[in-house]
């Protein structure tokens, strides 16, 4: 394949063929209204939806196919973009996938800060990370880059630490791990080619929009709430909304209905204070797009 194979008018997107990128990349997609139309066995795919077209790749790949114009854009976790160091544009993080690099010792292991990695042998499949990491702490270590089960390697006396992606921390434990320095903060990003041509850009640019529409509904609810009108001040003060909220009277006198947007995290900040206002019947929905 060659940059000759790449279209005119749609956006070539790469994503990871499959593996714990993939079902939150489609879903993504999918909830911007871009459905793939054949599986993830092929190449690549068409959709309907949306200017564009998909190719399916191993995550390693990605960067090096968008820096080359392979692919327009591409959807991976924000470590492999570290790794490869390519000359891609990190464009949007998607909040998926999240994890973090992390260098983790034998439990057992007395660790009095990073000066111990002076002189150890780490194993990791993030080699380039991890060298700049030694550099950038004045550490010299000895870097063992492994592909696969870099946790095991302590245990079968192979290394003295790993540094290596953890997410909820079980791989470790069940190697006998524990995590002592946290690196990076890694989760799916959006990356491109650093020089689309207009038409291209302009895809990305309407790529994001529903993008960063879908993530911004993710992150807020729609709220419902009878209150006593005498209260709504106190009421429309804790949930102020996008503009601000509608307010409808309930055919009860002296009661009204507030609708407004609040984040999740908000939600449960004014929860007791909604309803020592008075607050009453309060209804959370979800809200599948929003645009600001
Ligand atoms: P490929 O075959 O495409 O090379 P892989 O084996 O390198 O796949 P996966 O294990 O599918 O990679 O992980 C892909 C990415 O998902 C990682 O680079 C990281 O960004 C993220 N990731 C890894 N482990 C987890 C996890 N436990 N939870 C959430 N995200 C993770
Ligand atoms: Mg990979």
């Amino acid at each position: 394949m060659n940059n000759t194979d790449l279209k005119k008018g749609i956006l070539t997107l790469a994503i990871q063929k499959s593996g714990r990128l993939s079902d939150g990349s489609l879903s993504l997609l999918r909830k911007c209204g871009i459905k793939v139309q054949n599986g993830t066995n092929h190449l690549k795919a068409s959709v309907r939806g949306f200017p564009m077209e998909i190719i399916f790749l191993r995550d390693d790949d990605i960067p090096q196919y968008v820096a080359d114009g392979v692919a327009d854009a591409g959807i991976l976790g924000y470590n492999e973009v570290l790794e490869k160091s390519c000359k891609v544009e990190t464009v949007e993080r998607l909040g998926f996938s999240r994890c973090r690099i992390s260098v983790a010792v034998p439990r057992e292991q007395e660790y009095p800060g990073r000066q111990f990695l002076n002189g150890k042998r780490i194993a990791t499949s993030y080699p380039n990370i991890l060298k700049k990491y030694l550099a950038d702490n004045d550490l010299n270590a000895e870097i063992h880059p492994i592909s696969g089960s870099v946790e095991v390697t302590p245990g079968l006396g192979l290394a003295d630490a790993i540094f290596e992606i953890v997410s909820s921390g079980g791989t470790l434990i069940s190697n006998g791990l524990k995590e002592v320095e946290t690196v990076w903060q890694s989760e799916a990003v959006l990356i491109a080619r650093q020089e689309l041509d207009p038409e291209k850009s302009d895809l990305l640019g309407k790529l994001l929009f529903r993008i960063q529409s879908v993530r911004q509904a993710e992150n807020n609810k729609y709220i419902l709430l009878n209150a006593p009108t005498e209260s709504l001040d106190t009421i429309i003060s804790l949930i102020p909304g996008m503009k601000s909220p509608t307010i409808l009277p309930l055919a009860l006198p002296g009661w009204s209905s507030l609708h407004s947007v609040i984040s999740e995290t908000d939600f449960w900040e004014v929860i007791d204070k909604l309803k020592a206002a008075g607050a009453q019947g309060i209804l959370v929905v979800p809200i599948e797009k929003m645009v600001v």
